[in-house]
């Protein structure tokens, strides 16, 4: 059993000039394994700001709060450590990697992760598995990583990348962006899959509902202006499909 706890978290983007510009005005968030939590809430009100914070990412800077993996410092962790503490952040790698095959980035980071290589034949059949059920072509494997992908294999690659690397904590910011019907509901069932497992943590960031449609959340959390607004169950993204984010946005 895992926790990440957010409290009170801070942040602040560094704008080109050097000027802080703050975005999260005090988020409080606790996922455990087996929970998956729904970050909705408009365009720039700083869901992506929460993710790449927790992930690591460079230009935006913790003005206070924190954030811990089972009592871990994360904000302490440089990016590879966080990844191999067992966070998994979708966005974490999303530019393309040239000269690097899926089939060899993917070994790479599971023996990153584990502390030691997998052993081929074993891994070989993981690999191929995990695209059978993503309904991917055995070729993708040697293409190299993000090198002209469609956003549909961008989002498959992430979610393989999620049923091989088994993290404790699975952070997917707007999963759902760009998918057709079909690809979606085969990205949700591999969300779903692992979800299943009960091992790892959800956090679904989206500004669409949709997805909740193929997965149902165990907690809502309405995101605007840097910080949570309203908590509740997964009723609370129905009321969201059609009422929208108007009524928290002026509260
Ligand atoms: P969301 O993911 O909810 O759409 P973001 O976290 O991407 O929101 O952005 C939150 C706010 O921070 C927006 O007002 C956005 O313009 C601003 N912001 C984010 N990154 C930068 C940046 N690099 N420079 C200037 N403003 C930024
Ligand atoms: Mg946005
Ligand atoms: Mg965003």
């Amino acid at each position: 059993m895992s926790t990440l706890e957010i409290r009170d978290l801070q942040v602040s983007v560094k704008l080109p000039d050097g000027e802080l510009k703050p975005i999260l005005a005090g988020v409080d968030l606790t996922i455990k394994s087996g929970e998956t939590h729904a970050i909705m809430g408009p365009n720039g009100s700083g869901k992506s700001t929460l993710a790449y914070s927790i992930a690591g990412h460079p230009k935006y800077e913790i003005t206070g709060g924190s954030v811990t993996l089972d009592g871990q410092d994360v904000l302490a962790l440089t990016v590879d450590e966080r990844a191999r503490a067992g966070l998994f952040l979708a966005m974490q790698y999303p530019v393309e990697v040239p000269g690097v095959s899926v089939a060899n980035f993917l070994r790479t980071a599971k023996t990153a992760i584990d502390g030691e290589a997998p052993k081929l034949r074993t891994w070989a059949g993981e690999l191929r598995g995990a695209m059978e059920k993503l309904q991917m072509d055995p070729a993708f494997a040697q293409r190299n990583v993000n090198e002209g992908f469609s956003g549909g294999e961008k989002k498959r690659h992430e979610i393989m990348q999620l049923e091989l690397l088994k993290p404790k904590m699975a952070i997917l910011d707007e999963t759902d962006s760009g998918l057709d019907i079909d690809a979606l509901q085969i990205v949700s069932e591999g969300v779903n899959r692992v979800r299943a497992t009960g091992d790892t943590g959800f956090l679904l960031i989206t500004h669409y509902t949709r997805i909740l449609r193929y997965i149902k959340p165990d907690f809502v959390h309405v995101f605007v202006g840097g910080r949570i607004v309203e908590e509740g169950g997964s009723e609370l993204g129905e009321r969201l499909e059609a009422e929208g984010y108007k009524k928290f946005v002026n509260a």
